[in-house]
């Protein structure tokens, strides 16, 4: 039987940077919450198997989203944790025993709703025969500067072989629990962080700009144009 692709939406945030009284994964884009497009993006391709949600033990909001155009494969788990890490981890205790060590597990972030399907293509098909896994990644364009504490420049730092982390990040379901069981949950900024961490060197796989991270409010207007641009709109 061939591994299964399993996606895991962290989506037990508070969205402290966002500012705003419901939580970030339920901001409205396009008469959507941002988790809804997300939870889409991911139910839609065919390459995904499930969709598996981590919400906040207290999240009120989820029953009420409409998934039922949706392929039948979105479940959500109430065992959300403290941190982006805690909710993962718990998420993948969860499907002890429903899955796989060697299959895949493709972490995504609920605040990522402009997911294009060419970034899962590209995730499944460079690591199909990768024991750890990888992630999806760009090259960073920009000139980097370190501020100081009056925000005047204290440094350019080289950008040579620096890329920005996006998600998906997609590892073995096994890897990924063993790295999160031994992880700092309240350190830890991504999953590729945590099997770093083990000695594994996680692969970076090509990402795309239009998957952007909506963390304020600003990011909205610009996710509502390449939400509207796609051509494949959910
Ligand atoms: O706040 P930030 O944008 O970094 O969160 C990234 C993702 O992790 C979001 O989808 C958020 O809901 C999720 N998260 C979580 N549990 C937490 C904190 C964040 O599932 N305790």
């Amino acid at each position: 039987m061939s591994v299964l692709h399993i996606a895991l939406v962290p989506a037990a945030g508070s969205g402290s940077r966002f500012g705003a009284t419901a939580p970030k994964q339920y901001t409205d884009l396009l008469g959507q919450p941002l988790l809804r497009h997300a939870i889409a993006r991911l139910a839609r391709h065919p390459r995904i198997d499930r969709v598996v949600v981590v919400l906040s033990p207290d999240d009120t909001r989820f029953a009420g989203l409409d998934l039922s155009d949706l392929r039948p494969i979105v479940d959500a788990r109430a065992c959300g944790g403290p941190t982006r890490a805690a909710s993962v981890l718990a998420g993948l205790r969860s499907l002890a025993g429903e899955v796989a060590a060697d299959d895949w597990i493709l972490v995504h972030d609920a605040a990522r709703p402009c997911l294009p399907a060419a970034v899962i293509d590209r995730l499944v098909a460079t690591l199909a025969d990768d024991a750890v896994g990888g992630i999806a990644a760009l090259p960073v364009a920009d000139t980097l500067k370190r501020a100081d504490t009056d925000a005047r420049i204290d440094a350019t730092v080289p950008r040579d072989g620096l890329w920005a982390a996006q998600t998906p990040q997609m590892f073995r379901f096994g890897v990924l629990l063993e790295a999160l069981e031994h992880a700092d949950l309240d350190h830890v900024t991504d999953e590729a962080g945590a099997v770093e961490a083990r000695g594994l060197a996680p692969r970076l796989v090509e990402g795309d700009p239009a998957n952007l991270k909506v963390t304020y409010p600003r990011d909205l207007a610009l996710a509502a144009h390449l939400l509207a641009a796609m051509e494949d709109l959910p």
